[in-house]
């Protein structure tokens, strides 16, 4: 991916920076805002920055709290 366009994305909710994730393989996986614990997918080279679309870093609670 090209880092010129890495350095342009920011997190669409707080502006904030984003860290890069890659897999095992070096491949580019996600970008990931450690400020809201969001992973914004990357999809055939394309980051999907919306904020549907991104993953909860903290894990799903298993029940739902009364
Ligand atoms: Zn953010």
């Amino acid at each position: 991916m090209d880092h010129r366009l890495i350095d342009l994305l920011v997190c669409p909710l707080c502006k904030g920076p984003l860290t890069l994730e890659r897999s095992a393989e070096g491949k580019v996986r996600e970008f990931v805002c450690a400020a809201d614990r969001l992973a914004f997918p990357i999809r055939d080279g394309i980051p999907v920055m919306l904020e549907s679309e991104a993953r909860s870093l903290d894990a799903p609670p298993t029940s739902a709290p009364q």
